[in-house]
């Protein structure tokens, strides 16, 4: 297609089939003003999971090899099934191409460490200045941005407010777009259509991805049929799995008792605020207002399981699926998935809306809403059960709780008030402290080296969020579970076991984060989770609680007993 409306294109991707390449943009809410929505301009994800795979070496380069192989692969099926001519040569060079279209644009974002600063990273403009900053060629900013938004049936003008995050890409990719060809560029694209779309098509497909698969996960083995198809439904049908879900394992009264777990841990995070050195008087009392401000979303939304559900139909009306069209069935979930969040823009937030499934095993902190979320799906054990020893529930979900509180005075969190706005609610002595505190873990955790992934250390800076959550969590709820103790006196051990209940705790602590990683999924998840590896995330916040040592008898000076220990809250 020589005349071709790169703006058009785009809006397609993003409205009709939720993809977003190039350009990133998306409604969510405004960091700054947490009642409302707003347009968000970003650096785009890539093919591969991130961008280190397009320069490094070893196993990086190993997977960029087999995605370029993956790439011609496919690009050869699918001109065999359109009967354009075969001319392997040619595919392979208009395939090199896109890899190095590609490779340009990796360059071009900034990496996840440099980015963490979110009051740095929001730049709120008009749809005019946006033009006027970052005019790529031709491109037509409003065009675009109406092109998406129109599928939702919402208009925009040059006097609408952007909010962009990735300014220096988009200061880049002027030059880029302007070096390649349109026909790269379009190749391009339909790549990143297809890449996510093989694993909704035939087996044939999927076998051209064997190869890319093996050296992205370590795995050998396609998923089973029936897993791949329930995490699919859970994903895309959230609620209505999240309603069957709850319907066959949920114990009523977990919702009130974890409700009494939270309200323990945040009295203990406030109390706990009092032993702190680093923070000034001022600053605390904003952060005990904050901890008192969180609000809560425990087990699944009420109205799921209500018997004529009306409001659980509703989600589903639009969709227009079909007992024997499964791939067509795909791209209308991606067409709501889309439009479902697109069409928020001009509507007020809605605090109780729940964002996440029932049948998930995770838990949440929102900033921009102040809120923590634990749904039903982590309510179990090991996590949590009404008939396993309270030592078990604290050190299971009692830290993922605190964990989660945390959440809201970590690095990201701070910068966020009670009621969910972008705001320096902190001291200049306690943000300097802060900052202080909090270098001594990125210290601490990017000197653990881990050798699955081929020896990287941690990225200290990318895991500082979640590890200031670990710690405080683990205190936090250790803490709650010598409180519970002394109100109501000793419990039952575990038979066969001989460990006290404070060696219980920690013991659940550290079995809730059990797990393997195959080598090629630790050099991934070293790139791109802003997790310790497991035991690193075990290890580090139980070498800075000095109450571990003690319940393990560890002597002063032992990897688990350092002398130097790191805390923030
Ligand atoms: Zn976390």
């Amino acid at each position: 297609e020589p005349n071709w409306s790169m703006e058009e294109k785009l809006s397609i991707m993003n409205s009709r089939f939720n993809k977003r390449v190039l350009i990133d943009m998306f409604v969510w809410n405004d960091d700054r003003d947490s009642s409302r929505h707003i347009i968000y301009i970003d650096q785009p994800s890539l093919g591969m999971p991130s961008r280190d795979y397009y320069f490094n070496g070893g196993n990086y380069q190993r997977v960029r090899e087999a995605y370029l192989q993956f790439m011609i692969t496919v690009a050869k099926m699918i001109r065999e099934d359109k009967n354009t001519s075969k001319d392997d040569s040619f595919v392979q060079e208009e395939m090199t191409k896109v890899m190095e279209l590609e490779t340009e644009i990796a360059n071009a974002t900034t990496p996840a460490e440099e980015r963490h600063d979110v009051t740095l990273l929001y730049n709120k403009m008009t749809l005019k200045e946006l033009q006027e900053k970052f005019a790529l060629n031709e491109f037509n900013w409003t065009f675009f941005i109406q092109g998406v938004m129109s599928s939702v049936s919402v208009q925009v003008d040059p006097e609408e407010e952007v909010v962009v995050y990735g300014v220096p890409y988009l200061q880049e990719l002027k030059a880029i777009i302007s070096k390649y060809s349109a026909s790269t560029i379009q190749n391009y694209l339909i790549w990143r259509l297809v890449i996510d779309r093989v694993s909704s098509l035939s087996r044939r497909f999927k076998d051209a991805r064997a190869s890319y698969r093996k050296a992205l996960y370590g795995t050998t083995l396609e998923e089973a049929r029936w897993r791949e198809c329930v995490s699919y439904v859970n994903n895309n049908m959230e609620n209505a799995v999240g309603a069957m879900y709850v319907r066959e394992t949920f114990a009523g009264e977990s919702k009130r008792m974890v409700r009494d777990l939270i309200d323990k841990i945040r009295e203990v995070f406030i109390e706990t605020l009092d032993e702190l050195q680093w923070m000034d008087e001022a600053s605390k009392e904003k952060a005990r207002e904050k901890a008192m401000a969180i609000k809560e979303q425990i087990g699944y939304p009420d109205y799921i399981l209500e018997d004529q559900n009306e409001k659980l139909d509703q989600e589903y009306a639009n969709l227009n699926f079909s007992e024997h069209n499964y791939f067509e069935n795909i791209l209308e979930n991606l067409r709501a998935g889309a439009q479902k969040s697109l069409k928020k823009l001009r509507e007020r937030v809605d605090q109780d809306i729940w964002i996440i499934g029932a049948a998930v095993v995770n838990a949440f902190y929102s900033p921009n809403r102040n809120q923590i979320v634990f749904p039903a799906g982590i309510l179990q054990p090991p996590f949590f059960s009404k008939h396993q020893p309270q030592a078990l529930n604290f050190g299971g979900i009692g830290m993922v709780i605190g964990h989660e509180i945390t959440h809201g005075f970590d690095d990201n969190g701070r910068n966020f008030d009670k009621d969910g706005n972008m705001f320096d609610w902190w001291s200049n002595f306690s943000a300097m402290h802060f900052k202080e505190q909090s270098r001594c873990m990125v210290y601490q955790y990017g000197n653990y080296t881990w050798e699955l992934a081929g020896g990287q250390n941690v990225s200290g800076i990318s895991t500082l969020g979640e590890n200031i959550a670990d710690n405080g969590g683990v205190r936090q709820a250790y803490k709650a579970y010598l409180k519970w103790l002394e109100r109501e006196g000793k419990e039952p051990k575990l038979p066969g076991l001989n460990l006290s209940h404070k060696q219980l705790f920690f013991l659940n602590f550290a079995q809730v984060w059990c797990g393997s990683y195959r080598p090629e999924y630790a050099s991934q998840s070293i790139k791109t989770d802003v997790h310790s590896p497991l035991k690193y995330r075990v290890m580090g916040s139980l070498q800075n609680f000095e109450a571990f040592s003690e319940a393990f008898h560890c002597k002063k000076g032992t990897a688990m007993h350092p002398a130097e220990k790191c805390r923030v809250w």
